[in-house]
């Protein structure tokens, strides 16, 4: 049976770019064996973006439209979009063409060549020196503190499995980043690599702020080191100001100063001034590992994810299949 795929485009002020997205997406759709869905999910756009998407719906009974109630993200939209996909599999793309759609084909032949979720990864983005510069460092820190393995430079342009799908719908977390998600869930992997478009139209809305914030969010969720440094600073200062302490008071008031020294009671003051803050340090570390566990508990992700069966993409759920016969014919 023909395997049914979902094609999910988050959009937030489009209207330029909607058009020839679906062009692309039509032409190249068109030419492979699978049936789509095309799911455009309208992140509370304020131009004619929507009204676009549902012409469009008119005239070919692929697309589908969800329309949040305002902006919400793209981190909303794109789950917004994958609780709604039916598909044996769905891909996220990009409204802007900087993801070109001619690639669908080769995400899909990864996929029934058995690979669960398939990232794209840009081989070459385009983009200032400053954001190059702060996206190198964003991995390189990642890297060393995260406990989910994120690939550099890896896009949302992702094929999930109907099974990634369906574990990915069970997280609840509330701020959440997607790609850190998938990352977490595991699963078979394997990458398009692809260079980076320029936009086709419009400006990008992720700005140094939105992008400071998501690198920030992304540290906060997959990495406890941002929590802990705190504490592992006051363990330090302590170490080093306790041992000195106790060496310079026992030089001066024990010893009688035999090293000449000179040391007088603001010496000890500050040494004593340096211990507190460490010991305060100290303490909030400690509190912040039982915060840690607040926030873990509260992510409420799941202790596992269970693979369920081997064979995908080559036979279709039968439930799945009769909505996608419904589609097709209403
Ligand atoms: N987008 C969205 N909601 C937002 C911001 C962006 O759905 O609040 C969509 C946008 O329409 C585009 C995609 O997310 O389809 C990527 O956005 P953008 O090109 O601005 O980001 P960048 O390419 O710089 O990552
Ligand atoms: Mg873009």
């Amino acid at each position: 049976m023909t395997p049914f795929i979902s094609v999910v485009v988050p959009f937030y002020n489009e209207a330029a770019n909607l058009p020839l997205l679906y062009h692309e997406l039509d032409r190249h759709t068109r030419r492979l064996p699978y049936r789509f869905e095309l799911l455009f999910v309208d992140d509370g756009s304020s131009d004619d973006s929507a009204v676009i998407v549902r012409k469009q719906a008119h005239a070919d009974r692929r697309v589908r439209l969800i329309r949040l109630a305002r902006n919400f993200g793209k981190e909303a939209a794109m789950t917004a979009g994958l609780h709604a996909a039916r598909g044996d599999a769905a891909i996220i793309i990009d409204a802007d063409l900087q993801m070109p759609p001619r690639l669908i084909g080769q995400f899909i032949q990864r996929w029934r060549q058995g690979a669960e979720v398939v990232v794209g990864v840009f081989k070459r983005r385009n983009m200032s020196r400053l954001h190059r510069w702060g996206s190198h460092l964003f991995y390189r820190i990642m890297h060393v503190i995260g406990y989910t393995e994120i690939t550099p430079h890896a896009t949302d342009y992702r094929l999930l499995d109907r099974e990634v799908v369906d574990a990915f719908g069970r997280l609840t977390e509330r701020s959440r980043i997607t790609r850190g998600l998938i990352d977490w869930l595991g699963f078979r992997r394997a990458y398009v690599y692809f260079e980076q478009q320029p936009r086709h139209a419009g400006r990008p809305t992720y700005n140094f702020k939105k992008l400071f914030g998501l690198a920030i969010n992304t540290f906060t969720s997959f990495s406890m080191v941002p929590l802990t440094l705190a504490g592992y600073l006051g363990l330090a200062i302590l170490l080093f100001s306790l041992p000195l302490g106790g060496f310079l008071a026992v030089e001066r008031y024990g010893l009688s100063d035999p090293l000449h020294w000179g040391i007088n009671g603001t010496t000890m003051l500050a040494v004593l001034i340096l211990c507190l803050v460490g010991l305060v340090l100290a303490c909030l570390g400690l509190m912040s590992l039982y915060i840690a566990h607040i926030h873990e508990e509260v992510t409420n992700r799941p202790l596992y994810v269970i693979r369920q069966g081997e064979d995908h993409g080559s036979a279709v759920p039968r439930e799945v299949e009769a909505i996608a016969r419904e589609v097709t014919a209403s």
